[in-house]
């Protein structure tokens, strides 16, 4: 059978603004995907109500469209695919590979160590709950193989789920699905190809490909990009509060994003208009030109400008 057609996509979480870190996300999967003919999907991964801020998704789809991307079909919210997410969830727990947890945020701070993601499950609830315990959220046993992947920017990558993450949750105390659970289903089921995305989202891929392989789902490419940081060197983020694009020149914050992923637009189209901008783009992307490091870019990120 012939490869399947290149489908890319920007999967934005609406608790704020888009910043310049997402810009370039957005830049990237985008343009990796029109380079290669392909579509790119845009979805709204407002899985957690609760943490959503007002007005974000209107305003990250204004600085899309502002910005000149044009996605391809509908739209996805999150927030109205909990059923699917449900039905992946009773495949896995047929399968065996679930267990209710019924630890307290307490009792694993308690007992866990640290990994490179946050805290190593301890597999406290593996073989069943304590006398009088709740389950309150869902895990699933992960394999003690390492996971190996290849990256299309930062080359072979390795982890080993039991030693690096833990049983990790799947559906949470407050009956929330994880973000590792949407993202797999959601990808499979849209048929995305190819995720690229910033590099933050790195130590996740190996979770999302147990994920796909345990639900049956085919392997996608997948390409880290790197992060934007501020001049503290904390990543750009929405809870640090990274200057929002909306009252920024586009062609330049345009023109700042394509350098930092290695495409210095030429001199001759400094304030040209953005369709220009991205015929250039288009016609001039590769991936390997896009640095492993952010400090490799010449473009030192500056919010303050
Ligand atoms: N929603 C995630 C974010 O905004 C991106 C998820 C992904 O690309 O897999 O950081």
């Amino acid at each position: 059978t012939p490869p399947a057609p290149y489908r890319g996509r920007f999967a934005p979480t609406p608790s704020g603004p888009l910043h310049f870190g997402s810009l370039v996300a957005a830049v990237g999967s985008y343009l990796d995907a029109k380079a290669q003919q392909g579509e790119w999907l845009l979805r709204i991964e407002d899985l957690d109500p609760p943490r959503a801020v007002a007005g974000s998704i209107d305003d990250i789809l204004k600085t899309l469209e502002r910005f000149g991307f044009e996605w391809d079909g509908p739209i996805l919210y999150q927030s109205q695919r909990f059923d699917l997410y449900q039905a992946a969830l009773e495949k896995l727990l047929a399968q065996g590979l679930l267990y209710g947890c019924a630890c307290s945020r307490k009792e694993i701070a308690d007992s866990a160590a640290h990994g490179l993601d946050g805290l190593i499950y301890p597999g406290t609830c593996r073989r069943g709950l304590a006398q009088g315990k709740q389950a309150r959220a869902w895990r699933i046993l992960v394999p003690s193989t390492p996971i190996c992947f290849e990256d299309r920017v930062l080359g072979t990558q390795t982890q080993n789920l039991a030693t690096e993450i833990g049983d990790f949750i799947l559906k949470r105390a407050d009956g929330l699905f994880s973000y590792q659970l949407a993202v797999v289903v959601d990808d499979a089921e849209t048929l995305i190809t190819d995720i690229v995305r910033g590099a933050d989202l790195l130590l996740s891929t190996a979770r999302q490909l147990f994920l796909q392989n345990a639900l049956g789902y085919p392997t996608p490419h997948h390409a880290h990009l790197p992060l934007a940081l501020n001049r503290q060197g904390d990543k750009l983020s929405k809870q640090n509060l990274a200057k929002s694009l909306a009252d920024q020149p586009r062609s330049q914050a345009l023109a700042d994003a394509l350098t930092f992923l290695g495409h210095p637009p030429p001199t001759s189209l400094l304030g040209a208009p953005l369709r220009d901008l991205w015929a250039w783009a288009i016609k001039h992307w590769q991936l390997k030109n896009v640095p492993i490091r952010a400090s490799n870019s010449p473009l030192r990120y500056d919010e303050a400008k």
